[in-house]
């Protein structure tokens, strides 16, 4: 069995640029790509914080600002709000944030929306993508995701990507989802709960214990604390 068939096992396997022999060779550019101000967070906080330690690069993208997510507030209003908290989350992180121009609840998938999401990502020259899983109860989701896997599709050099998953209080947003990449993430749990919760406008105590919860089920996968689960995108396999 070679390395990368043992890689496909799963429990064995490491993102790219986090294994410990390969943690100060180079260094990568991360892009994250989320429908929602708290999604990016929620699915893969703890690998954003784990690779900005590691002293990678991070971009999160958010598809759109959460323009419908404040009730009673214009989505001016909302925009501006969780745009500002935002910010404060991807800087607990160590990440960057970029916005994609898209609208909260109004996601468009044609031609177009394709064709600048492309640019978008190949403008971030990412050597790593993670993405929501296409299979989701929010239809943002799914946009975001087939954007982002649109955009990889048409790079010439292929970053490698991943899918990640999300929750709500009241249940699993992401479906079917067969995850084979769990990365420990308990040494930078407590930074995770911090960036989700600069979303304050969000009331995160309705929907961390959640992701609490889940980061200890897929912990003990592994047999750790906390950890987060990825599928990979099995065309490029380079890293695996
Ligand atoms: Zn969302």
């Amino acid at each position: 069995m070679n390395r990368r068939d043992f890689a496909l096992l799963g429990a064995a396997a490491a993102l790219p640029g986090l294994a410990e022999d390969t943690a100060i060779r180079k260094k990568l550019k991360i892009v994250v790509v989320g429908a929602h101000p708290d999604d990016p967070e929620c699915g893969c906080g703890g690998v954003i914080a784990r690779y900005t330690d590691a002293g990678h690069s991070v971009s999160v993208v958010y598809f759109t600002r959460g323009e419908a997510g404040i009730h009673g507030k214009s989505h001016a209003e909302a925009g501006a709000i969780r745009t500002a908290e935002t910010e404060r989350a991807c800087k607990i992180l160590g990440a960057r944030a970029v916005f994609a121009g898209q609208i909260d609840g109004a996601t468009e998938l044609n031609k177009a929306r394709y064709a600048e999401f492309d640019t978008l990502l190949a403008s971030e020259a990412p050597d790593v993508v993670f993405a929501h899983w296409p299979l989701d109860t929010h239809a943002d989701h799914c946009a975001a995701s087939l954007a982002a896997y649109r955009a990889w599709q048409a790079m010439r050099r292929k970053p490698t990507l991943y899918f990640f998953e999300v929750m709500t209080n009241s249940g699993r947003q992401t479906q079917q989802f067969t995850p084979s990449i769990f990365m420990d993430i308990t040494a930078v749990a407590a930074r995770k709960r911090e960036a989700i919760y600069a979303h304050a406008s969000q009331n995160p105590d309705s929907y961390y214990p959640a992701h609490e919860q889940l980061a200890r089920s897929r912990g003990m996968e592994i047999r750790c604390q906390y950890a987060e689960a990825f599928a990979p995108a099995w065309q490029d396999a380079r890293f695996l």
